[in-house]
């Protein structure tokens, strides 16, 4: 279920058209809807959006484009579709304060020993299930500072945890289904550091949505006293996203942010978590480039970015954002122009994209290409006039797209074929009648047609960073 669903106009080329309506223009549905986001997270004043008069259009435009900000989209200051999109996600229902790593006035508990309990339980899953997914999240804390965490059954326990629904009699009601999973409250007496799940969502231990250990954790954050983080790898970021406790390591934004309330953690050994990769790191190196529909993908790790041809701005996030059936360490990556997919590949497997949508009956096995089974994985993948190139170490296979069939002779030597590309190819796409090759930190422009590199440079360069 509740997959959010994409239109695929957002990952379009950017033209006006998706860049579209301004508040004014709007439809008053449209409007209430993203007014009422803005109000809830982001304290736009009701009267801005509800008044008939349009004179508060700039206050509007200004908590938009600190929305937007906030998740790194494009400044346009108009609710377009992929600023809506971003509203549509299923999320926590605190308010993003932006920037800030701690709640505003910097409320915390004076002690480091605390107590929780658990008031009511969802069906979804056993009593069990749901105690051992709430201590895995409050290990996530315990683990990289001075707290620690014991369930009680008393009624003055310090986090008082339950499921509730709609209109629950803190003035912050639930909205059924998807939208608003959870909220928390800032450390403190009475409901001060306690956590509400909405209990008409669907709670499991499994990648389905939604899986009550991430949103536990990130639920405890604010307990504790954390606020929102714009970090998209962080657990303190607003939306959800699954991640599994036996395989999960808090964030290195999270610890940073938990430290400078509670102070380091009592293990000798003081923890480190994964941090986000910048784009400006001199180091910075890629795992997989593709085109898609005028945009340019760069993946690393568990992020994306996405370039724009004639938009300055980058967005960056998660790649489970956009495609959360998705692997993360995507290995090669190539578009196919004529069916309009592009095809993602990760060690044996592969999966194809229209847009935002996985298609049916994916991760195939990629011998269906024709690959010998001594290839277990694909460094970089290209398409070009009808023909997919893909690179295996120091060599290249190629296949015709319209036989659908690898061409004979193959694998054949990648400094034979493109001479000057003698390392290892992290990734490659296709711009004009170039083929960019991208090894480590450094990209090179091979000019297909002079057969022969013509530009050197940074792998950053293109994601716009000139002074690395
Ligand atoms: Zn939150
Ligand atoms: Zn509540």
């Amino acid at each position: 279920m509740s997959k959010p669903h994409l239109p695929e106009t957002t990952l379009g080329p950017p033209d006006a058209s998706n860049l579209v309506t301004a508040p004014t223009s709007t439809h008053a549905s449209d409007l209430q809807q993203w007014g009422n986001y803005l109000e809830k997270f982001y304290q736009l004043p009701r009267y801005t959006y509800k008044s008939e008069r349009k004179s508060k259009t700039n206050v509007i435009v200004e908590t938009l484009k600190r929305m937007q900000r906030f998740f790194g989209l494009n400044e346009t200051g108009k609710p377009n579709e992929e600023t809506l999109e971003m509203m549509r996600k299923p999320r926590c229902g605190v308010p993003d304060s932006g920037g800030f790593m701690r709640t505003p006035g910097n409320p915390k508990w004076e002690k480091t020993q605390l107590t929780y309990r658990i008031v009511n339980y969802t069906p979804n899953l056993t009593r069990m299930d749901i105690e051992a997914l709430i201590e895995e999240a409050f290990k996530v804390w315990s683990d990289v500072s001075p707290l620690t965490f014991n369930r009680t059954l008393d009624k003055e326990a310090d986090i008082q945890i339950s499921f509730a629904q709609k209109d629950h009699g803190d003035n912050s009601p639930f909205d059924g289904p998807d939208g608003i999973l959870a909220h928390a409250f800032q450390p403190g007496p009475g409901i001060g550091g306690d956590v509400h799940f909405d209990a008409e969502e669907t709670w499991t231990k499994t990648p389905e949505n939604y899986n009550l250990f991430p949103v536990a954790a990130h639920e405890f954050g604010h307990s504790l006293g954390l606020a929102h983080s714009s970090d998209p790898g962080a657990l303190m970021y607003p939306n959800y996203a699954f991640s599994d406790p036996s395989t999960y390591t808090l964030h290195q934004d999270d610890i940073n942010g938990i430290q400078a309330i509670y102070g380091p953690s009592s293990n000798p050994v003081q923890p480190t978590g994964p941090t986000t990769p910048t784009a400006c790191d001199p180091r910075l190196t890629f795992d997989a480039i593709t085109t898609l529909r005028g945009e340019t993908l760069f993946f690393k790790d568990k992020y994306v970015w996405r370039k724009h041809p004639r938009l300055r701005m980058i967005e960056f996030n998660l790649i489970s954002l956009y495609w959360p059936s998705l692997p993360n360490g995507i290995q090669a990556a190539y578009e196919d122009f004529d069916r309009d997919l592009i095809f993602v590949f990760k060690g044996t497997q592969y999966w194809a994209l229209s847009g935002y949508d996985t298609q049916q009956g994916y991760p195939k096995h990629i011998s269906n290409y024709g690959f010998p089974s001594s290839v277990q994985a694909i460094d970089a993948a290209v398409s070009y006039r009808g023909k997919t190139y893909f690179f295996v170490n120091y060599q290249f296979w190629r296949y015709d797209d319209q036989s659908q069939s690898m061409e004979p002779g193959y694998p054949q030597s990648i400094e034979e074929f493109f001479p000057g590309i003698n390392s290892r190819v992290d990734a490659v796409f296709q711009e004009n009648s170039f083929f960019l090759f991208f090894s480590g930190p450094r990209y090179h422009a091979f000019d297909f047609h002079a057969r022969r590199i013509t530009r050197v440079g940074k792998s950053n360069r293109w994601l716009n960073c000139r002074y690395s």
